[in-house]
């Protein structure tokens, strides 16, 4: 669909994969006014193949349209665009569980103008679509995480909170950093002092200290989750108790070597839910309870993924059906 400022959005079409021409002018390869979504379609036992909260989906994409000074698309425009490429893409949605149609909404700035000083006036808003194996290979396998001590994702006034590239085009060194070190993923760490745990390269964090669970609150400078989201209505459900506050790398350590935290866990709609075994950083590491995968994290894991399968009741009316 495109968007200019004469005409609004307009000319919505629906074409096979191929590639896009654009002049080199463009303003997204210069000034990376670009954000997107990313959100999957599950085929359920059933048949019936569904989207989990796309609702959720179109207000973060319209918040991170406000950040980069981009236009709103309408909820339904956004639904609806999803709805008709999944329909047409039916036979691409797997049928193995854990495997899905990974759809990704995104929204490029099109104008070509080098000009710095204004924001582009057309837009171009799209939709792929790719089937998708599980995010990390080894399914619940515990992941190993990096805290980034020199690299910072997101400072306060910044863009942190939306889902634009270029919070991803400045973490790739960070994440290549944490490979290099033997991990799988890094761990983002407050602007100011490196002290506080924000959130993970795709992911958001929770930590297990018994039956309370405990994530960094939303202050502007990591991704406000669907996933996220999800786990703290459905922890409620299960009667568990939830805060949202900061916690620093050392009360993670040190909770880790008490034995107070007893499970830490990554989540987000790629990873689903994924135990942390392991923690590393410039000034060495410490492993969470035993590595292994922990019981609440499995029980929450299993909450969710059961209802994006259709296998468990969806109280909260999370699941969109579209065929
Ligand atoms: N943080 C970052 C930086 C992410 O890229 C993602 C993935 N979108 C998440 C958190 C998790 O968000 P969600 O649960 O909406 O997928």
């Amino acid at each position: 669909v495109r968007w200019t400022a004469r005409d609004g959005w307009h000319d919505a079409r629906l074409k096979p994969y191929g590639p896009l021409v654009l002049d080199p002018a463009t303003a997204v390869f210069h000034y990376a006014q670009e954000f997107f979504e990313g959100l999957k379609a599950y085929r359920q036992g059933n048949g019936s193949i569904v989207t989990f909260r796309p609702d959720a989906n179109a207000a973060r994409f319209n918040v991170t349209a406000r950040r980069m000074a981009m236009p709103e698309l309408p909820e339904e425009t956004f639904v609806r665009s999803l709805e008709l490429l999944v329909q047409t893409d039916r036979d691409w949605v797997p049928t193995t569980e854990g495997h899905t149609l990974y759809l990704r909404p995104f929204m490029i700035a099109t104008q070509a103008a080098l000009g710095v000083n204004h924001p582009s006036d057309e837009y171009l808003y799209l939709v792929i679509a790719s089937p998708a194996g599980s995010y990390f290979t080894g399914g619940v396998k515990p992941v190993h995480v990096w805290l980034s001590q020199d690299y910072t994702r997101a400072a306060p006034g910044g863009t942190g909170f939306a889902k634009c590239g270029g919070n991803y085009a400045g973490a790739f060194v960070a994440q290549r950093e944490a490979v290099e070190n033997g991990c799988d993923q890094v761990v983002w760490l407050d602007a100011f002092e490196h002290r506080y745990v924000e959130e993970m390269g795709g992911m958001n964090i929770f930590f297990v200290y018994g039956d309370r669970l405990v994530t960094p609150p939303l202050t502007g400078t990591l991704l406000p989750g669907i996933t996220r989201d999800s786990i703290l209505k459905l922890a409620v459900d299960l009667g568990l108790e939830v805060t949202e506050r900061p916690i620093t790398t050392d009360e993670w350590r040190e909770a880790c070597e008490s034995g107070a935290m007893t499970e830490a866990f990554a989540c987000g709609t790629a990873a689903v839910i994924t135990p942390i075994g392991r923690v590393s950083g410039r000034d060495g590491g410490w492993t969470v309870a035993d590595g292994q995968p922990g019981e609440l994290t499995l029980r929450l894991r299993e909450e969710l993924v059961g209802i994006q399968y259709g296998t468990r009741p969806d109280p909260h009316d999370w699941i969109h059906k579209i065929l």
